[in-house]
């Protein structure tokens, strides 16, 4: 049934491609997670996947911006691997911004500030220097889990560590589950079932559609305009194999793909987020709260179906 729905929802955006188009949508593409989500890749493929990626930027001219956990640049023995920094320096090249989401993925919800603080700091060396020697320096900063404090004293605490550091905030307005869908993926493919991996990239496709519109939808009923969306996703190896298929129906769709700096610029993100709560949740729904706005305003939010949320757990 749940499968049905999204199939639905597909099919009304392919009737709702027009006005979008007319509108201008703009879009902005981030990813979480670099250099690479792929537990048990060999670094070879994760650096090929990684050229998989880039490669869907530049067909479709998307502007992207990639948020590095430096832990992931280790290897077992915790030493810094050059061929694992080599898939940073080819964002670098290839144009796109990089951003810090820390070292090591922390809570927020479950970690002192100050260890948090730690972390984060511990997270730039080596981007920062990669960047340096771009004549470039970072400037966004992504949560994990998209957790930002359970009390204001922690959310504006961390609000001005960030900016003593010149990093902004990158906020996220279209959240989704693509990393269940991915991890479903990446066992498929690692059992070898090729025919699983590609049903999965197909119902991938149907739901990131449906999530695109959805955040639409919240746009008008939350701010009453569109604005330029930031969608997140993570560096997967259902990423780097679908995204241009993913590009391809955003283009249909009437999206144009600008970099997160302009996004920025609608007064829309001037809009205060003050949210206290346990979820990590989107900021277009942060500015609903905001606003005061019942529940009923956020129903809808397409859901994974059973049958993926398995594929990914088995
Ligand atoms: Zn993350």
């Amino acid at each position: 049934m749940r499968r049905l729905a999204v199939r639905g929802a597909a099919l009304l955006g392919l009737l709702l491609a027009a006005p979008l188009a007319a509108q201008g949508a703009q879009i902005v593409i981030t990813v979480d997670d670099l250099p690479f989500v792929g537990a048990g890749l060999p670094v070879a493929e994760q650096a090929r996947l990684t050229d998989s990626l880039l490669a869907a930027f530049r067909k479709y001219k998307v502007p992207a911006i990639g948020f590095v956990n430096e832990r992931r640049l280790e290897d077992t023995s915790g030493t810094v691997d050059p061929a694992r920094v080599a898939m940073l320096q080819r964002w670098i090249r290839a144009g796109h911004e990089l951003g810090n989401h820390t070292w090591s993925h922390p809570d927020l919800h479950s970690t002192p500030l100050a260890d948090f603080e730690a972390d984060f700091l511990k997270g730039e060396r080596v981007t920062r220097g990669l960047l340096a020697k771009a004549g470039k320096s970072p400037r966004f900063f992504r949560h994990p889990f998209l957790h930002t404090g359970q009390s204001l004293a922690v959310h504006d605490s961390l609000l001005a560590f960030l900016a003593l550091h010149r990093y902004r905030v990158a906020p996220v307005t279209m959240d989704n589950h693509d990393y269940i869908y991915a991890e479903a993926f990446h066992r498929a493919r690692l059992a070898g079932d090729t025919a699983l991996a590609r049903r999965l990239q197909g119902a991938y496709l149907d739901y990131m559609e449906s999530v695109v519109l959805y955040y639409e939808k919240q746009a008008q009923a939350i701010v009453g305009r569109t604005f330029p969306q930031v969608l997140l996703t993570h560096a997967s190896a259902l990423n780097a194999l679908t995204f241009p298929q993913l590009f391809q129906r955003l283009e249909r769709l009437g999206y144009r793909f600008v970099p997160l700096d302009r996004a920025l610029e609608d007064p829309v993100y001037d809009l205060p987020d003050r949210y206290v709560g346990t979820g990590g949740i989107t900021w277009l729904h942060r500015w609903g709260m905001v606003l005061g706005l019942p529940a009923s305003t956020y129903a809808g939010e397409p859901e994974v179906p059973a049958w993926v949320q398995q594929a990914a757990a088995r």
